[in-house]
């Protein structure tokens, strides 16, 4: 039986932690090292419903994208969310274990999942590689095998997604022929500029602004889709469980993994509004 050190290696070995940005918190956040690992549940969010999930299935460890502690704390007390949880996980015996930016820099890693869910093929380079490695890095460029128009390559991405409430938003002529396609799981924002200059006809991203994607459109930017956030990188969440598990089982290692449909994205419905008319 692997304990908790075992998986921790192994998954630092593929989302080494040197490769976060330094405002960033990831890695082990409970657990101990010694306990006994079997059944894993990778997750987006580390939130109630994912603890309960990992509950219900008898999880030994959650694995999620974003921390659960960004900026440090003085207290775990069961007085906030993230207190409660924290109390929820270590009486159940179940770790939690965050690879944030440096899955998303990773190859593969969080944007090579995304490229592919919404269908590009070939092979795929980062819209911003690391300074380190240009084989690692933010956001992912890739290719349709043929050109199709945005609005199309915009209901094949949204069918290759998870459903959330709002969708997808789309910016730019629908009819517009697109092909070369740039993607980046989770808050995009600060790579329109680099998605401008690699000349790609469309980027897909989450939680774009107004005035950013304003001011991108008008400057002829390419077209820009805005995803739901935990949409954007669910995809990883497989990846990531499956070669964690082909690389434990290449040591000797049986561990279950499990993906969470726990949808966490923070918007829950929408509401259409009426006409001025
Ligand atoms: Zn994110």
């Amino acid at each position: 039986m692997p304990t908790l050190a075992d998986i921790v290696t192994e998954l630092e070995t593929r989302y080494d932690p040197r490769w976060a940005e330094s405002w960033d918190a990831v890695g082990l956040v409970c657990g101990d090292p010694s306990a006994e690992v079997r059944r894993i549940l990778f997750a987006v969010d580390p939130v109630a419903a994912v603890a309960d999930e990992a509950l219900g299935w008898g999880a030994d460890l959650i694995v999620t994208h974003h921390p659960l502690y960004l900026r440090g704390t003085t207290s775990v007390a069961a007085t906030t969310f993230k207190g409660r949880l924290i109390h929820t996980l270590i009486k159940n015996d179940i770790a939690l274990f965050t690879a944030h930016t440096n899955a998303d820099v990773a190859d593969p890693g969080v944007s090579d999942a995304l490229a592919r869910a919404v269908g590009l093929t070939g092979p795929l380079v980062p819209l911003m590689p690391a300074a380190d490695d240009p084989g690692r890095g933010l956001g992912r460029i890739g290719s349709l095998p043929a050109p199709v128009p945005l609005a199309e390559f915009a209901r094949e991405a949204a069918r290759g997604l998870p459903a959330t409430a709002g969708g997808l938003r789309v910016a730019g002529d629908p009819g517009r022929p697109v092909q070369r396609i740039a993607v980046s799981g989770g808050s995009g924002d600060s790579l329109l500029g680099v998605a401008r200059a690699a000349g790609v006809d469309v980027f897909l991203t989450a939680d774009l602004r107004h005035h950013p994607a304003s001011e991108f459109m008008e400057a002829d930017g390419p077209a820009l889709i805005d995803a739901a956030h935990w949409a954007t990188e669910w995809p990883w969440l497989a990846d990531a469980a499956h070669h964690l598990a082909s690389a434990s089982a290449a040591r000797g290692i049986t561990v279950e993994t499990r993906v969470s449909e726990t949808v966490t994205d923070a918007w829950k419905t929408t509401a259409k509004c009426e006409d001025f008319t």
